[in-house]
């Protein structure tokens, strides 16, 4: 396993981050994965679950209509959106007057999987922005979840099964900024921090090490 991962990591560095336009090596990432994860598993039985049992019973007894479909794919989404906005780690920071269209760099939000398959590829340009950190913040989750409402409404007719996929794609995205400590007035950071003290994967490593 410590093998595997060496080699991952020296893998991500040399190959892959000199195909990406990017100073984030492998390390980086995966220690701020672990705190998302870490943040996830805590949110989830406190804030996801009431959701999940709410929408159930409101499917049954509100709107007689089997929601665990769309559930399901709201729950994907969920996951997804808590690690959509590091994607911005793909635009280059420049000074200079280059500066990707706006369209080019939500589409980067919308299509991620694809975009990025591309950019490994090689077949697509970098990204440039002026200003760093695109994705993070309020104005990126609200952008986010009106592309998933659009995509409800094209994937189904019911208005509940229509507004879960924005819930909990908005939810996910702002769970990741509160993590990065960018929503203040939210959650409180020193909760953040006291959780991430206690719980996170890297810290009781850490102290088991002591
Ligand atoms: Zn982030």
């Amino acid at each position: 396993m410590e093998n595997t991962r060496k080699k991952l990591s020296i893998y991500w560095d040399e190959l892959i981050s000199k195909k990406i336009p990017s100073y984030v090596n492998f390390q980086k990432i995966e220690e701020e994965i672990k705190e998302h994860f870490g943040f996830l598993k805590w949110a989830f039985k406190r804030i996801v679950l009431p959701i999940v049992v709410a929408y159930i019973l409101a499917g049954i007894f509100l709107f007689k209509t089997n929601v665990l479909g769309s559930l399901v794919i709201a729950l994907i989404v969920f996951l997804y959106s808590n690690f959509l906005p590091d994607t911005d780690f793909l635009m280059k920071e420049k000074n200079s007057n280059i500066e990707s269209k706006w369209y080019e760099k939500y589409a980067l939000l919308f299509f991620a999987p694809v975009i990025i398959y591309y950019i490994l590829d090689g077949r697509k340009k970098p990204f440039y922005t002026k200003k760093g950190k695109f994705f993070h913040n309020y104005k990126t989750v609200l952008i986010w979840g009106i592309f998933l409402f659009i995509l409800g409404s094209i994937l189904w007719q019911e208005p509940i099964k229509i507004a879960i996929l924005p819930i909990f794609g908005m939810l996910g995205f702002s769970f990741h900024l509160i993590i990065d400590g960018r929503i203040n007035n939210f959650l409180s950071k020193k909760l953040v921090k006291h959780f991430l003290h206690n719980n996170s994967p890297i810290t009781s490593r850490r102290q088991a090490k002591v």
